[in-house]
């Protein structure tokens, strides 16, 4: 738990950091913060929704559902993300909670995403999620994986491809996924060409550890969570 006030002045800091990182990397564009909220009570959540926040992250479905409905009176206007793996069989729920889905890994949940905003009769805004590294341990398109799924991807009508999105491999040295990251943003950028993709804009990478170095390399929304909230409880199950 964060004593009050920690929560506010954590995030002002990471705001100045996100700002004086873009510059250093000459960058003009803004770059988006999504605050993770997994595991963090409610008293906390709203405190950054206090200092301003309105785009918050969550990465299981069910979790985030029962937090988004407690939440909404208090937090009309909050935003939230999927950034976990999302099963086929909740893509109804994710797609009526979620303003963007930023975990779709495989063509099958994407055509289940597509058919459940149809449905709502809403067109959802969706990332695809690369395994950037090949580890076996993560879910996402590998990148040639990814190329050959765009064709498919493109026949679902619901859906907007907004970016792309990735964990980058846990590093003691944050430099050592620099490379990770670049080429996650050329991977965007020989989609965003090859399939005349204008609006395939958004680089969505860099959390706690590495986020500096995320913006450095293009990043255009970062997803940080221990960095204003503290230290996560250990309990919680996964590597998410
Ligand atoms: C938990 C999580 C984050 C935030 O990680 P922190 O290390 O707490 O900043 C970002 N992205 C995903 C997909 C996550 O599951």
């Amino acid at each position: 738990m964060s004593e009050p006030g920690a929560v506010t002045e954590r995030l002002t800091r990471i705001r100045a950091d996100l700002a004086r990182a873009a510059c250093e990397a000459g960058r003009q564009d803004e770059v988006a913060l999504v605050v993770v909220t997994k595991t963090v009570p409610n008293d906390e959540i709203l405190e950054a929704y206090a200092a301003g926040q309105r785009l918050f992250g969550e990465n299981r479905v069910q979790e985030a559902v029962a937090k988004i409905g407690q939440l909404k009176v208090a937090m009309p206007d909050a935003r939230w993300h999927l950034i976990g793996h999302l099963q086929t069989n909740k893509t109804r729920v994710a797609a009526e909670n979620f303003a963007t889905i930023e975990s779709v890994d495989t063509v099958r949940l994407a055509r289940k995403l597509d058919a459940a905003a149809g449905r709502l009769h809403r067109q959802l805004p969706v990332f695809l999620e690369v395994n950037a590294a090949g580890e076996t341990t993560k879910s996402g398109f590998s990148a040639s994986g990814l190329v050959q799924a765009i064709p498919d991807l493109l026949t679902c009508p619901s859906l907007e491809l907004c970016g792309l999105m990735t964990v980058a491999p846990l590093v003691t040295n944050p430099d050592d996924v620099a490379g990770v990251f670049r080429s996650m943003r050329e991977l965007r950028d020989d989609i965003r060409l090859r399939f005349d993709l204008p609006s395939l804009l958004h680089l969505s990478m860099g959390m706690s550890g590495d986020y500096q170095v995320a913006v450095r390399e293009g990043a255009t929304i970062v997803r940080i969570g221990r960095a204003i909230f503290g230290e996560r409880p250990i309990t919680e199950r996964g590597p998410g």
